[in-house]
């Protein structure tokens, strides 16, 4: 029988997610999903010194936002809870005990002034210090220490850590399904501490022990992690885990858009995009942070635009529905190297993803937008308005800020028109065009239409002298939707006083 997929995102509350972080949480869900396993959340907050307030309910509220549901985690429990690890302290201590008695790990008794020194004398001649099976050989640690010493110190209550020994000269392989065998020499590593002197594993330990108990099947994590694996294979092994060890997948970073180097939150700031996916503020500063949603990003757009980050199906087809994802995704598909960040992508995305939304939600929203601005309007208006100008909007509120002149008075009109257009032998094609629409008896766009190709052609006149003009009359805008739409959405009062009010402006700007 072949194991149920256990895939779990376990983000530590140290500050607002990047979205490399929620990446990997719709990665680590879209597999288990796709293998109709479980998607489990687990918050690492065992380094209390960088825990930070609020961080873990802005992980939760942006899976949420994402639809990225949980099936165990700190909110909605499970079997295998708790999924907090601040709320499992006493799990791990047990652990790190087994691993001193069986030889695999020690009391270090160094005090931080000690290492400080170590450092600051390897500095000294070019070198980086590492507590490793050379060092720890002269330094103040149960190896050195005769089993009396190392007793006397523990329960004279001094402060001391534990440390992996990690082997001299082996090899640590193990498989990565990205990556495929990946090989440390265990030289290279050094002797990671494994709980510290304030009660507490550290992320190796914790990390380890926990997805031996919750039974993971899958890590799915970012690359950073890549250099730490070699220490949690030492963990399986030495608790004897082997067996159960799960299956690794680092994923590539995220580039700048530039390609060199992580995407981070001053490329953010120089560019002008997010990198978080909603607001956060931080407690300390009170800094704002910008988000996707707060941008105006749908869901379903960041997360189709996030599952390409990293991942392609393999076919032309970019626009994926939920289902789909989870249905197309394959952890061989993804790739090896960095995936550049591209907001002009990611907009592009949105607005595919808004030519599509559903007229009754976007009705909801643009109804909002509005009602925050104080105003009101029917439901037929808006949902014309919105048919009008969600072709060429890329977020919600750029459907009212293009066509903000249906709400108010145009603030300006486009100077390069009426210069151009505006003359007092062109005038009375105007007036006459204001007369016309006014004794319409049915205010259709296709009536207008006639009104307004009729005088075309009965002045021989091109579509840029009367189209033109005329837009700039009644939106004080170049350009928009259709014009005999958006002449028809406007209403015959509004059309006809604007045009009057814009007689007066043009003969003003063109003094
Ligand atoms: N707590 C680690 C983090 O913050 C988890 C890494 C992992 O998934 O093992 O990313």
């Amino acid at each position: 029988m072949t194991k149920t997929v256990r895939s779990r995102f376990a983000p530590s509350p140290t500050g607002p997610l990047h979205i490399g972080g929620v990446r990997t949480a719709l990665y680590a869900y879209l597999y288990a999903k796709k293998m109709g396993g479980d998607f489990i959340l687990r918050i690492e907050d065992t380094d209390q010194a960088r825990y930070v307030e609020g961080a873990e309910q802005y992980i939760i509220d942006t899976l949420q936002w994402c639809g990225l549901t949980i099936d165990e985690g700190p909110e909605c429990g499970g079997k295998f809870g708790p999924y907090r690890q601040s709320e499992r302290k006493d799990i791990y201590h047990q652990y790190a005990l087994q691993l001193v008695e069986s030889g695999n790990a020690y009391y270090a008794f160094d005090t931080p002034e000690e290492l400080d020194e170590c450092r600051t004398q390897a500095e000294q001649n070019g070198q980086a210090f590492k507590y490793n099976y050379e060092t720890r050989q002269t330094l103040s640690n149960s190896l050195n220490l005769s089993e009396e010493a190392t007793k006397a110190k523990l329960e004279a209550g001094e402060a001391y850590v534990i440390r992996l020994k990690v082997p001299r000269d082996e090899e640590v392989k193990f498989k990565d399904i990205v990556r495929d065998w990946v090989t440390f020499k265990s030289d290279q590593l050094d002797d990671k501490v494994i709980f510290k002197a304030d009660g507490m594993p550290t992320y190796h330990l914790a990390n380890v022990v926990d997805d031996y108990l919750m039974k993971i099947t899958h890590v799915i994590r970012g690359e950073e992690w890549l250099p730490s694996t070699p220490t949690h294979v030492y963990l399986y092994k030495f608790l004897g885990w082997e067996d159960s060890m799960p299956e690794f997948a680092h994923l590539p970073l995220i580039l700048k858009p530039e390609g060199k180097g992580k995407l981070s939150k001053r490329d953010g700031d120089r560019l002008g995009f997010p990198v978080f996916p909603l607001d956060w503020v931080d407690p300390d500063t009170q800094e704002v942070s910008n988000g996707f949603r707060e941008r105006g990003f749908l869901p379903d757009a960041f997360v189709n635009m996030l599952a390409f980050l990293g991942w392609n199906p393999g076919t032309e087809q970019e626009i994926f529905s939920r289902e789909e994802l989870i249905e197309a995704f394959s952890l061989e598909r993804i790739h090896k190297a960095g995936a550049k960040f591209d907001f002009e992508k990611a907009k592009w995305f949105n607005q595919q993803y808004l030519k599509e939304a559903p007229n009754e939600f976007l009705l909801t929203e643009v109804k909002n937008i509005l009602l925050e601005k104080g105003i009101t309007r029917s439901d037929a208006f808006i949902l014309s308005f919105i048919n009008l100008f969600k072709e060429r909007a890329v977020f919600i509120k750029d459907m009212i800020e293009q066509g903000y002149y249906l709400f108010e008075s145009p603030k300006e009109y486009n100077a390069k028109v009426v210069k151009k257009k505006w003359n007092s032998e062109r005038k009375p094609v105007f007036f006459e065009i204001a007369d016309q629409l006014s004794a319409l008896s049915t205010w259709t766009a296709e009536q207008i239409e006639v009104v307004l190709k009729g005088i075309m052609e009965k002045y021989a006149l091109g579509f840029g002298d009367v189209f033109q003009p005329f837009r700039v009359l009644i939106s004080g805008e170049a350009g928009g939707p259709s014009i005999f739409e958006l002449t028809e959405l406007m209403g015959k009062e509004m059309v006809i006083e604007r045009m009057k009010a814009g007689f007066e402006i043009f003969d003003r700007m063109t003094e």
